[in-house]
């Protein structure tokens, strides 16, 4: 995965702000896939053919991702406790019970909502692991988006 100065240098540096921010935050939101190359309207000019193309190369093939909705979190617990990483790997949620705080987990219940703390841990990024929708699945509320 490429830093974020490293994605800067493949944009134009001009802080023209059409995107709503600096190159910079650009580059971080690259970095977190929240904006794609493409979104930068000035790296369509000609003058900077083969841009996207290289940032696309330095971002790499995109990974698995999950969204939650947190409007539609509820905080059940359902889903830490369905979670098929950690029903192989947290003595507690093969308990039925929540991780406890050193606990390597996917995501938590915090303050009654859920928060991803190790997406990377995820049985979907595997390759060619059968691609695991548990957690989506069930939770009752429809929060979770898996791609
Ligand atoms: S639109 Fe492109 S050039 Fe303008 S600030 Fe954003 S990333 Fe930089
Ligand atoms: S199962 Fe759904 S509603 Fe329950 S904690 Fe998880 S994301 Fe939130
Ligand atoms: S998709 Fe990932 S986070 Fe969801 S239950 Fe499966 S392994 Fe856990």
């Amino acid at each position: 995965m490429a830093t974020v100065d490293e994605l800067l240098e493949f944009l134009p540096g001009t802080d023209c702000g059409q995107c709503g921010g600096s190159c910079r935050e650009f580059a971080e939101f690259l970095s977190t896939r929240e904006l794609s190359p493409g979104d930068c309207p000035v790296l369509h000019e000609p003058d900077f053919a083969g841009f996207i193309e290289a940032l696309q190369e330095l971002l790499g093939p995109a990974a698995p991702g999950m969204s939650i909705d947190q409007e539609k979190c509820n905080g059940c617990g359902i889903c830490v406790t369905m979670c098929e990483y950690h029903l192989g790997n947290c003595a507690e949620a093969r308990l039925g019970r929540g991780p406890r705080p050193g606990d390597s987990v996917v995501f938590k219940v915090v303050n009654g909502q859920v928060v991803v703390l190790h997406q990377e841990l995820c049985t979907r990024l595997i390759q060619a692991a059968e691609k695991c929708n548990k957690c989506g699945d069930h939770c009752p509320t429809g929060a979770i988006t898996l791609t």
